[in-house]
């Protein structure tokens, strides 16, 4: 469904990503990986459009979304949760997802995938009307997917969400990527804890400097050197 070819994007002339070649396939968890300054989130917002590529196409559902801007790429489908969240601070947990529904706001069903994202997330329908800031680490994590969830994604970018969060909250937010693909999204998970992701992933791309040094599937990085030269770099 995703296809990334050859991309190239640089920060006042310094190559932060360099010819990134990636796909995602229909219901797939897909694991990009790297050492701190790899790239990661640089390919995430490129693909997002919040950054601008210099070269390279992004083909999502057959059309080529490289030059749209961030609100129509979220528009075909593709939700973007990043490195900080995001959140507004003082806007309710109920505000907050209702935010995520606003490309949907002529909808009459525009609150329809509250269900789902209670479902995933108890924890946001007991917290409805609490302020983002006043939430927990795990649950702002929570509340940032559920608010990306509102916009009814086929692929969900997910940067680094275990990123501040109780160990014991991890493998909660993991279990939820899990159900979040069961219910028919797809996903790229940007994360540094690979021994935990790689469980819950099907394939993985590493990126060293810029570039993707490997790939291939989960059960491969599992048993193999790369796990561990992820960790060095
Ligand atoms: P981390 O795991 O620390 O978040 P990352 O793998 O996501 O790292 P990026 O944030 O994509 O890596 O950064 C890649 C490179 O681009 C780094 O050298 C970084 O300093 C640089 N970079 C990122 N954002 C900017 C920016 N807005 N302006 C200039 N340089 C940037």
């Amino acid at each position: 469904m995703l296809e990334v070819r050859a991309l190239t994007t640089a920060y006042q002339g310094l190559t932060a990503i360099s010819d990134v070649s990636l796909d995602v396939r229909e219901g797939e968890i897909v694991l990009v990986a790297g050492a701190n300054g790899a790239g990661k989130s640089t390919l995430l917002k490129s693909i997002t459009g919040m950054e601008r590529a210099q070269a390279g196409t992004v083909s999502f559902l057959g059309a080529r979304i490289e030059r749209m801007p961030a609100h129509r790429i979220t528009a075909a489908g593709i939700a973007f949760v990043p490195e900080n969240r995001r959140l507004f601070p003082r806007l309710s947990v109920r505000d907050t997802l209702r935010l995520g529904s606003y490309l949907h706001r002529r909808d009459p069903q525009r609150d329809a995938p509250l269900g789902v994202v209670f479902d995933i997330f108890p924890r946001l329908a007991e917290r409805l009307d609490q302020r983002a800031e006043t939430l927990s680490g795990g649950e702002q994590q929570m509340l940032a997917i559920g608010r990306a969830l509102m916009t009814r994604p086929r692929l969900l970018l997910l940067d680094e969400p275990s990123q501040g969060i109780m160990p014991k909250l991890v493998s909660e937010i993991l279990g939820a990527v899990e159900k979040i693909r069961a219910g028919g999204v797809s996903i790229i998970l940007v994360e540094q804890r690979i021994k935990q992701s790689i469980k819950v992933s099907d394939r993985y791309y590493l990126l060293k400097n810029g570039a993707v040094v490997s790939s291939g599937s989960a059960d491969n990085m599992e048993g193999s050197g790369d796990l561990e030269a992820a960790y060095l770099s």
